[in-house]
């Protein structure tokens, strides 16, 4: 699977990767020199700015020119070819870029809201930050945003 490394002004586009299962590196205290240097570990670099032209290889540099979120995305897939794996959806943490594992009910007691406790039955939680997942709201929309896209 690609690896990405996302440029500072491209948040979303990060969030939408890792939702999609790419690991995206992403920070936005991350300076230019330490970004390019990401191409290096064999990542492909998203970016807005144009004055890295020229620093790494061209294959390992991508140019995003809409500001919506969900184009950019579409930009990224065709640019690259990219066949988004269902299997590999929501196994990564938004927030961080770790790893999902499947987690006992009880292990999310007190931890996610009761309400929230109480009308689920699954939970993953980020192997890196613990953040905690469900099958929530955000989840079904963020799922139909990707069949749109995707045509799936
Ligand atoms: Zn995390």
């Amino acid at each position: 699977m690609m690896r990405f490394a996302v440029d500072r002004m491209l948040g979303r586009l990060a969030k939408w990767l890792r939702l999609l299962g790419y690991d995206a590196k992403y920070s936005n205290n991350l300076s230019g020199e330490l970004f390019l240097a990401l191409a290096e570990e064999g990542r492909i670099l998203l970016t807005k700015n144009t004055w890295m032209k020229g620093k790494v290889t061209p294959d390992r540099l991508v140019f995003i020119r809409d500001n919506d979120p969900m184009v950019q995305l579409d930009e990224v897939i065709r640019l690259l070819g990219l066949k988004p794996e269902p299997r590999s959806f929501f196994t990564r943490c938004t927030l961080c870029n770790g790893l999902l594992e499947s987690i006992e009910s009880y292990n999310a007691y007190g931890i996610v809201p009761d309400y929230v406790w109480t009308a689920h039955d699954r939970f993953s939680r980020c192997m890196d930050c613990g953040k905690i997942y469900w099958p929530g709201s955000h989840l079904e929309r963020s799922r139909k945003e990707i069949n749109r896209l995707l045509g799936v």
